[in-house]
């Protein structure tokens, strides 16, 4: 089995579809993707919910909370749709929105993710330079620790392992029991030879300072990452199957069943 534990559809930035999605995991051998939804994508929640619905347990939805946006969820919405089983997770656009994962307008929806057993997906590093007045301060992984430490039983996730600070996203998802990472969004389309050794040598870096890789998880970002040729870096960097990467470590996380 191999699970993405990061894609997106959108029609703003991201362009893709549900039903893309899918005939691209045939090609590359994934049964199970988790689907972002994203306001700043032109794609809220209750959109994704509808697009994905056909495909069954195939695409599990992500809600996308926007807490300083008022055409947001409220914290009632994102209750129901976790009460009601129609998301796996909650993501956050930290960077993109403009606030600390640390701050009390976000904490009443992180606290519905301990509420509900679900982990938080956070954007981490980089940032998309097209989306206007994005701002990295927000999105370092180091400020992530705070997160963990004032909510220790809620499951987080720094995305892109924090590129390019994979060692401060190591380092916090070392030092917290409650925080993993996932290698998403290390090309454009597919891996050439330069691009392969450079995810190589950031996966090596985030190894340097984290003592297992139990908490690494596979995701492609796609519709930006083609998903076959992502499956086939994560084998070449991590070796053999790696199985542990591509499927155990993100059924774990997520509760996903065979
Ligand atoms: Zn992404």
């Amino acid at each position: 089995m191999i699970i993405d534990a990061h894609t997106h559809i959108g029609r703003k930035y991201v362009i893709g579809n549900a039903k893309k999605l899918v005939a691209s995991m045939d090609k590359a051998g994934i049964d199970v993707s988790l689907v972002f939804a994203g306001m700043m994508n032109d794609c809220p929640t209750e959109r994704l919910l509808r697009e994905i619905k056909p495909y069954g347990k195939r695409l599990r939805a992500v809600g996308a909370i926007a807490p300083l946006m008022p055409e947001g969820p409220t914290v009632d919405q994102a209750e129901r749709w976790l009460a009601e089983d129609k998301v796996i997770a909650l993501k956050f656009y930290v960077g993109y929105e403009h606030y600390f994962p640390y701050d009390d307008c976000v904490r009443p929806y992180l606290e519905l993710c301990v509420k509900y057993g679900r982990p938080a997906i956070f954007h981490s590093g980089d940032l998309y330079n097209k989306v206007p007045g994005a701002r990295l301060k927000y999105a370092a992984p180091l400020t992530f620790d705070d997160l963990a430490v004032d909510l220790p039983d809620l499951r987080i996730v720094i995305a892109h392992l924090g590129s390019p600070w994979p060692v401060d996203a190591a380092e916090v998802v070392t030092k917290n029991a409650n925080v993993w990472s996932d290698c998403s969004g290390f090309v454009y389309g597919e891996f050439d030879e330069e691009k392969l050794a450079g995810f190589r040598h950031l996966v090596g870096e985030f190894l340097r300072v984290a003592e297992s890789r139990e908490k690494i998880l596979f995701g492609s970002d796609w519709p930006i990452c083609d998903q076959a040729s992502y499956v086939a870096a994560v084998r070449t960097v991590f070796g053999d199957e790696a199985k542990d990467i591509l499927c155990d470590n993100a059924r774990r996380l997520f509760g996903i069943g065979v």
